[in-house]
């Protein structure tokens, strides 16, 4: 499968195109200006005329097609913050879209583009599936001691808490360390430190993030390139106050004017390490409260998780400083962490690689490997469409009681000849019908009274009973699918006017009643047979195994079971079944 994945900022686009794992193309456009931008494929780098996220979106299939890289086969999207609800990758439809854009507030300098690429990716490819990865959702699994601030209820109530970003860069790095080590990521409690142009550290602790330094926004934390990480929230009234800042010129300070371009005067690390290098203290002190912060999240997490097996750097300055990461593991000893430096200094990362490069007789393994969102962004996808599709709606069932259908004839013998059933009640089929007039029964062990007739008339008598019902009338009446009439017990109908002995007595075979838009949207086929949970009265619920779909056009969404099977599930009026994922649409033997 080839997946085109997109991370769309306000001042960039980065894109990749992945057959499996294996990246097939790179790409970005960046620093947007009047008449043009630069561009970067495959590490050449150039200038291109687009002048905007939506130029240089639209120039992406041409690219694509240069290439010989025309065939994709879905897209992903890169989402900054998904808010509470989406745990995991969304496939992008309107409802999708309606809840990334409820949460624009959450993100307001990151989702708006993101948003915008998505729009303009399904004008371009209105057929290709798409999907939503969102940073946040690797931290839903925070224990609520980490994600709450200990502020007023209304606050919260209003959404102050703490979410956590670089999540697919977390995920991925902390599953790449495991893999590195040979272990269950389940075994281990990792933190993970991607240090970019944004920063934060996560705790992963037995393959879950249980808490990260980032907070509500993108800006608790870590020292970043321009951002501030923590701050005291006393901050701000004394700046309002004392300087006669608002709360947009302290927030647009926080994220752009701080962090190590405040400090040192570049956000660019490899600037500020030559700074230093060459004795301006300002940068020496930036480098020193950058990794002091870093290392003091590591010894919050290692308390936080109850101990610290491995940590792995990431992200531009993680990847490629070897003097920040001794840095930062300086004085880790106590903790049993103990850097070599000869490992340190030029890990090889190239293709994905993994090193270690902790001191022999450290309890803890030190990581560097390159983070690649991308990659798992396209992973996600493909997880996310290989898994069944969730069902759309529930299926509403319907309890069908004992019934027959009648030809003209029987209905000539049973009623009198010329005789028309009077139409008592349309049934939710579409021009299907319950007759005034009932009919007996008669076996040769009993007799059932006021059995329902059904309309329209058809070419062959079909009588529909329970398997209580048959032992009821002493005949043994097989489970069949609708028509299937070959070799059925006679019984004896009894009409007002006549008797007749007709063949066609049945138990019906569960089924489901589906129109051709209603089985795309379940992902069923016509003969399918699946597995279908009904909750009942009374906790009563049951898994109505083998359930025969069919598909035609104009019917309603329905399934239809037996009264025997209704009253087994604790089924009194209506009742809503939902298809059984995993077991989902097996073909018929
Ligand atoms: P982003 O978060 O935008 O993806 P990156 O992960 O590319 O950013 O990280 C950018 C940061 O990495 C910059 O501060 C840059 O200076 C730093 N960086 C890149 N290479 C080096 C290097 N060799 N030494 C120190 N810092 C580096």
């Amino acid at each position: 499968m080839r997946v085109l994945v997109f991370n769309a900022g306000s001042s960039s686009l980065k894109f990749g195109l992945f057959d499996g794992d294996r990246q097939i193309l790179k790409g970005s456009f960046d620093r947007f200006r009047e008449g043009g931008c630069d561009v970067a494929i495959d590490g050449h780098r150039g200038r291109a005329p687009h002048g905007d996220l939506a130029a240089a979106i639209a120039a992406v299939p041409g690219v694509l097609a240069e290439r010989g890289h025309a065939a994709i086969d879905a897209v992903g999207h890169r989402f900054a913050h998904g808010g509470p609800d989406f745990t995991g990758p969304a496939l992008i439809d309107e409802t999708v879209i309606a809840a990334i854009e409820a949460q624009t507030p959450l993100a307001p300098l990151h989702n708006p583009a993101m948003l915008q690429a998505m729009h303009l990716a399904r004008s371009l490819w209105p057929d290709l599936p798409q999907v939503a990865v969102f940073d946040t959702s690797f931290h839903l699994t925070n224990p609520a001691r980490a994600t709450t601030y200990a502020v007023p209820a209304a606050w919260r109530a209003a959404g102050l808490r703490r979410y956590g970003f670089h999540g697919t860069s977390h995920k991925y790095v902390a599953h790449r360390a495991a893999e590195a080590l040979g272990r269950p990521l389940t075994d281990l409690r990792i933190v993970s430190v991607h240090l970019g142009n944004g920063a934060s550290a996560c705790a992963v602790q037995f393959g879950a993030s249980m808490d990260s330094s980032m907070g509500m926004t993108p800006l608790e934390g870590l020292v970043m390139g321009t951002r501030s990480g923590d701050v005291d929230p006393g901050a701000f009234g004394f700046l309002h106050r004392q300087l006669g800042l608002d709360i947009s010129a302290i927030e647009a300070a926080l994220y752009a004017e701080s962090g190590l371009k405040a400090l040192a005067g570049s956000s660019d690390m490899r600037d500020v390490e030559d700074r230093a290098a060459s004795g301006d203290a300002d940068a020496q002190l930036a480098i020193n409260l950058y990794a002091y912060r870093a290392r003091k999240y590591i010894g919050a997490y290692a308390a936080a998780m109850g101990g610290l097996d491995a940590v792995v750097f990431t992200g531009g300055i993680g990847e490629n400083s070897a003097s920040m990461r001794r840095r930062i593991c300086d004085g880790m000893g106590f903790l049993g962490l103990m850097l070599d430096d000869d490992l340190n200094r030029a890990p090889d990362l190239t293709d994905l690689k993994a090193p270690q490069i902790q001191a022999q007789g450290s309890r803890v393994a030190v990581i560097v490997t390159e983070t690649a969102e991308q990659l798992m962004i396209a992973r996600e996808l493909r997880e996310l469409l290989a898994r069944p599709r969730p069902l759309p709606r529930a299926i509403p069932v319907a309890v069908s009681g004992r019934h027959v259908h009648l030809t003209a004839d029987a209905v000539a013998a049973l009623f009198g000849p010329g005789y028309r059933l009077t139409e008592a009640a349309p049934l939710r089929q579409p021009g299907n019908w319950v007759a005034a007039e009932r009919i007996a029964l008669e076996g040769p062990k009993g007799r059932l009274e006021r059995v329902a007739i059904l309309g329209p008339l058809r070419p062959r008598v079909q009588i529909e009973v329970s398997r209580t019902d048959s032992f009821a009338l002493g005949l043994d009446a097989p489970v069949r699918d609708s028509g299937q009439l070959d070799g059925t017990p006679r019984v004896r109908l009894i009409g007002p006017a006549g008797v007749l002995d007709s063949d066609g007595l049945i138990v019906a075979a569960r089924h489901i009643h589906t129109n051709p838009a209603d089985a795309a949207a379940m992902g069923l086929a016509d003969g399918d047979m699946v597995d279908v949970e009904v909750q009942g009265g009374g906790s009563r619920g049951l898994v109505f195994g083998r359930t025969l779909v069919r598909v035609s056009p104009q019917v309603v969404t329905e399934m239809h079971i037996d009264t025997d099977e209704a009253n087994a599930a604790g089924i009194a009026g209506g009742a809503e079944g939902a298809l059984v994922q995993d077991v989902h649409a097996r073909p018929v033997a």
